[in-house]
């Protein structure tokens, strides 16, 4: 958003870092993305969900572990008045799988659910990483097998094309395995960079004792410059999981997905197993992922639930917004302009009456003819019906083409139907 010159020097007002307020039309854009992936997610028998936007603190330190990024440093965490430690929402599958469990829904496995809002986490704000960011995420819950995986991830690429930025996108895919598999890599890691331990970041020797996988999904450039040589999770998974990957690489295939792996692919959570994968950008600098998601088996138990596998994905919407090539601009409104006092009160009318025809209608309230044709003129109206107090004598006012300036002066009991041209 362009600075503006005009913005308050009062620090009070101005919005907290990594927050931003969303104004028309960006809003648009907005809406734009999410209404598209509702309706997709829709045609793919998937129901809309919506859980609260704080939690009790334990539901996501639980499941996210401790080492996670979101939980170590990233967290929006408060006492309330009562003392109970919350949590704003730093992401939505947690709250989808305490969602699931609170409200008992085990009888309805399997589960298709989507859901959207705001979530928040403690960042370096930079372009597209926000503190306060939007997320529009899928979910299945109660499918074992990886047909879920292919649809979740055909349901991405869909939506992506029908925004219109499929072409901006590369899919990366990985598989971390069944637990056995994991554990085996996770020895194999220990071992690489105990080697180098001295090389690591202080964060990844902390991830070294807790979770060594996690140290493949840092930023950290001396950390990348070791993972080079890292072995590679491909090698160490057992026949049931590589079967699992390659029937998920081959319903995409069947779907026409390309998609690439990527064997140092993880995610950043404790609680995912198999299937990972990323879309990600070149567009956006350093923040390239624009869904990322794969299959969390581990989490409901982990919530202290029945095992229950899972598969979904989160997209970032700022960051889709920032790929879609054009803005969706507003309907066109119809500008009723009254001129002169006595005409003020049936331009209300004439306007209220043509919204209950389904017209979109603007008045700007104030200023002369002159004003007033400008400011249609910014709100890019199709047409102005003017009133003024002779042509109000003839119970009739001018209707004007804002785009071919022609204009002729029409009874008022006609108005509806003559406008139905400009819809
Ligand atoms: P990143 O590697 O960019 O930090 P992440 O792995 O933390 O992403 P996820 O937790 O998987 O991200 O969230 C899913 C998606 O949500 C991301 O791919 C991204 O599009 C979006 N997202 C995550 N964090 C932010 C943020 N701080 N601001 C804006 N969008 C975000
Ligand atoms: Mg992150």
């Amino acid at each position: 958003m362009p600075k503006n010159e005009n913005a308050p020097k009062n620090p009070a007002l101005k919005p907290v870092r990594g927050t931003h307020d969303i104004l028309p039309a960006d809003y648009r854009r907005h809406r734009m993305v999410v209404e598209t992936a509702r309706r997709v997610a829709a045609q793919y028998g998937y129901g809309e969900m919506s859980m609260p936007i704080f939690e009790f603190t334990k539901v996501f330190q639980r499941t996210l572990g401790d080492t996670s990024d979101i939980v170590s440093k990233e967290m929006y965490t408060f006492a309330d008045r009562s003392g109970d430690s919350l949590t704003l929402r730093p992401e939505a599958t947690a709250g989808v799988a305490r969602a699931f469990l609170s409200n008992g829904l085990i009888q309805e496995l399997p589960l298709k659910v989507f859901c959207q809002g705001p979530m928040f986490r403690y960042e370096r704000p930079q372009k597209g990483r926000l503190r306060q960011f939007h997320q529009f995420g899928v979910e299945i819950l109660g499918v074992p097998t990886p047909q879920a995986d292919v649809e979740t991830i055909a349901l991405g690429v869909h939506i992506l094309e029908e925004l219109g930025v499929a072409d901006k996108t590369v899919l990366e895919i990985n598989s971390l395995g069944d637990s056995e598999s994991r554990a085996a890599y996770r020895e194999a890691l220990v071992a690489y960079f105990t080697g180098h331990r001295d090389a690591l970041s202080e964060d990844s020797r902390a991830r070294l004792e807790r979770n060594p996988l996690r140290i493949l999904d840092s930023k950290d450039k001396g950390d990348r410059k070791l993972m080079a040589e890292a072995p590679n999770i491909s090698e160490y998974l057992n026949d049931a999981s590589r079967a699992f990957f390659d029937t998920v690489l081959d319903g995409l295939k069947t779907l026409n997905i390309d998609v690439s792996v990527n064997p140092r692919l993880v995610r950043g959570l404790d609680y995912y197993c198999h299937t990972a994968f990323e879309f990600t950008t070149e567009v956006l600098g350093a923040q390239g992922a624009v869904i990322a998601g794969g299959r969390y088996d581990g989490l409901v138990k982990q919530m202290g639930g029945p095992a229950t596998p899972g598969v979904g994905w989160a997209a970032g919407i700022e960051r889709l917004t920032m790929l879609l090539p054009q803005s969706p601009e507003p309907t066109r409104p119809i500008a009723v302009i009254p001129v002169g006092e006595e005409a003020q009160g049936p331009a209300m009318t004439i306007a209220q009456i043509l919204r209950e025809n389904g017209y979109v209608v603007d008045m700007g309230y104030s200023g002369n003819l002159a004003k007033r044709m400008k400011r249609a003129d910014r709100m890019n109206a199709c047409a102005a019906v003017i009133l003024g107090g002779d042509e109000l004598e003839r119970n009739s006012a001018t209707l004007r083409d804002l785009d071919s300036g022609e204009q002729s002066e029409i009874p008022l009991d006609d108005l509806t139907d003559r406008l139905s041209a400009f819809r």
